[in-house]
């Protein structure tokens, strides 16, 4: 596996692959969700490209930017072991000059609603991000978790609409055994409040079997969960399309619930998609 540190060597190294390349940008304390990325991009190309950088654009005032979990040596002994082929860590002046003045911004209702309604400017960054991220690799796909479903849906359309040649490929959601969505984060979570973080996969699983039952109604559905969330500080939790429209009723293929909690100050986000 060749590390590379500089946005310059990643581009001539790229010249000289062969066959197709795929790019998993991810910000590092990697776990299971995402090994699963890294699995399903060696199945289906010749080359992969692991990114970890922990994107200074994409979190805003008051967020966890200093405190984010790096572990960069055992992150690439897990990508060694994977069989990644090139792991690209650069420092921030390597994605971004100072001189930077086109910017991206995400759009008004996807971008700035949900996830993105008290993180303003959140996928602003990581629209920036990974659009970089693919022209310095020019990856033939990149692979992103159905956990962070809002991303995902404006990476697809920022893909389509930019006519950026390259395949978005989704991936779904990987849990422990206990139901708790995998997440960097969760190594801010100390027994007692991981209990509670249970609370989310539960609800969604209640959800899932309201739905099974016959419950189309999403506001009946919210309620369902909301009573398997007593006690935990919900942000949001609403059933949209993929265009993040909110539904009324639920539509099998067309549906996800979008689900953020904080537990003893940690953010966490959970999804279902129906
Ligand atoms: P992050 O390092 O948190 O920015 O995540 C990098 C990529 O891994 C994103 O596409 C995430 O959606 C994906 N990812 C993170 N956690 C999971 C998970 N539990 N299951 C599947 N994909 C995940």
């Amino acid at each position: 596996m060749q590390i590379i540190t500089t946005s310059s060597e990643l581009i001539a190294t790229r010249e000289n692959l062969q066959g197709s390349v795929a790019l998993v940008p991810t910000m590092g304390a990697l776990h299971a969700g995402h090994l699963s990325l890294i699995r399903n991009a060696k199945t289906q190309n010749e080359n992969v490209i692991v990114s970890i950088f922990v994107n200074p654009t994409q979190f805003c005032e008051g967020e966890d930017f200093e405190r984010y979990p790096r572990k960069s040596e055992a992150d690439i002994n897990i990508c060694q072991k994977a069989g990644v082929d090139i792991l690209f860590m650069p420092s921030a002046s390597e994605i971004y000059q100072d001189s930077d003045e086109i910017l991206l911004k995400a759009p008004k209702i996807a971008g700035y609603t949900l996830e993105g309604a008290t993180r303003a400017g959140h996928f602003d960054g990581v629209l920036r991000v990974v659009l970089k991220l693919i022209n310095l690799t020019r990856a033939k796909r990149a692979y992103f978790g159905q956990k962070d479903a809002q991303q995902l849906l404006l990476i697809q359309k920022m893909v389509r609409e930019l006519f950026v040649p390259c395949e978005i490929i989704p991936c779904p959601i990987v849990r422990d055994k206990d139901g708790l969505a995998l997440s960097s984060r969760n190594l801010y979570l100390d027994p007692s409040m991981r209990n509670n973080a249970l609370k989310l996969s539960e609800s969604l699983r209640e959800v899932a079997r309201q739905i099974m039952i016959g419950e189309k109604n999403t506001e009946k559905l919210k309620a369902h969960a909301m009573d398997v969330l007593a006690g935990i500080d919900v942000e949001y939790i609403e059933i949209v399309d993929k265009n993040l429209r909110q539904r009324e009723e639920v539509k099998k293929g067309e549906t996800i619930v979008l689900l953020t909690a904080r537990v003893g100050g940690v953010r966490l986000i959970d999804n279902l998609w129906i």
